[in-house]
């Protein structure tokens, strides 16, 4: 599912602070999230690209169109046309996606609450680890 917001300018995250509070572009740590965690992994890892995966459909003139993987970012940084460079910091993280080792230069750009309302729901893989949560925080 895609999903596109409009806000109105007065709600607009200004400041890289603004945008840390609501967009994350990096993995969440999969002890204390273990849920949200599973639904990056299934869902916001951009599959492998580049010179090793040159049929990919992102591939365009031997590029990721969609500019991945990122650059290591510390830190969210507001660019001059007002755009966000989403911190991708190199935290030493690699998870294996469908075996593929992603850090966070992979990660797409989401919002932990609305891909928790609008993911969770549909992938019942998703309840098991819930409910093996539940059961961990009930013994
Ligand atoms: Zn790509």
């Amino acid at each position: 599912m895609h999903l596109l917001l409009s806000l109105f300018p007065c709600h607009w995250p200004s400041t890289a602070s603004d945008v840390n509070a609501i967009i994350h572009a990096c993995w969440l740590d999969h002890v204390r999230q273990p849920v949200l965690f599973e639904i990056i992994k299934c869902c916001m890892v951009h599959s492998p690209c580049g010179r090793a995966f040159p049929h990919m459909p992102c591939m365009c003139d031997g590029k990721c169109s969609k500019g991945f993987p990122k650059l290591f970012q510390p830190v969210t940084l507001i660019t001059t046309n007002g755009y966000p460079m989403y911190a991708h910091p190199p935290d030493g993280c690699t998870y294996d996606v469908a075996g593929f080792p992603a850090n966070n230069r992979w990660i797409v750009p989401y919002n932990p609450y609305l891909l928790m309302r609008y993911t969770f729901f549909s992938c019942s893989a998703l309840h098991f680890t819930y409910h093996a949560f539940l059961d961990t925080m009930h013994t």
